[in-house]
């Protein structure tokens, strides 16, 4: 995995500055306003390639974080762009972890996908938290290790967390932590995990 540089303040020709944005496109603050005033940001531009740079909302239209469920599906779309884009080198410094208020540990994982990325470069603490979670080149986390499945009890791959989101109705029960077989992971995420590990990447949420 390639590491962001700190203090980004210099961008190569066809670097690109990826920045947490909100969904106002009111680029005025942090990292936002750098991108505004060094890499031709635009204005009014919540998300997407603008100038020398891409804006992935991190907060809404009232410049409130938002959830993780949200920003994960403003990543999942980057890093769409990323792989179709092989032209670009993407720079991309700790969204969410700023203004927003999120942990690398939090927003990392987003980004795992994007681990093979030759034109994908992110900060060292993603980087950290991706190893951490990450056992080699394969997906399988290493904290499944030892557990067995919570319906068969034969060996987990796959670790589950269920996230309560800022707009959960019962914001008082307990977030749940389970570990799955791959036969029953693909149970409850179909085709896509099938195809994940068949090629030994089990991937965990
Ligand atoms: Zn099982
Ligand atoms: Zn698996």
């Amino acid at each position: 995995m390639k590491e962001t540089p700190k203090n980004l303040n210099y961008l190569g020709v066809d670097q690109i500055y990826v920045f947490g944005s909100n969904l106002a496109g009111k680029h005025g603050a942090g990292s936002a306003k750098k991108a505004t005033e060094f890499f031709d940001a635009e204005y009014g531009n919540p998300e997407g390639l603008q100038g020398k740079c891409y804006a992935i909302p991190t907060k809404d239209e009232k410049i409130e974080t938002l959830p993780i469920s949200m920003i994960t599906i403003y990543v999942e779309r980057f890093l769409n762009f990323v792989k179709a884009n092989p032209e670009y080198d993407f720079l991309v410094i700790e969204i969410g972890c700023m203004l927003a208020g999120y942990k690398p540990i939090d927003i990392a994982p987003l980004f795992i996908r994007g681990k093979h990325f030759p034109n994908l470069s992110l900060p060292k603490s993603f980087i950290n938290v991706i190893d951490a979670l990450i056992d080699g080149d394969g997906y399988r986390s290493r904290y499944t290790v030892g557990e067995k499945c919570f319906v068969c009890k034969e060996e987990a791959y796959h670790k589950v967390n269920e996230n309560v989101f800022d707009d959960d109705p019962i914001q008082t029960r307990h977030e749940l932590t389970t570990y799955l077989c791959c036969k029953h992971f693909q149970m409850i995420m179909g085709n896509f995990a099938k195809k994940m590990c068949d090629n030994n990447k089990h991937p965990s949420f």
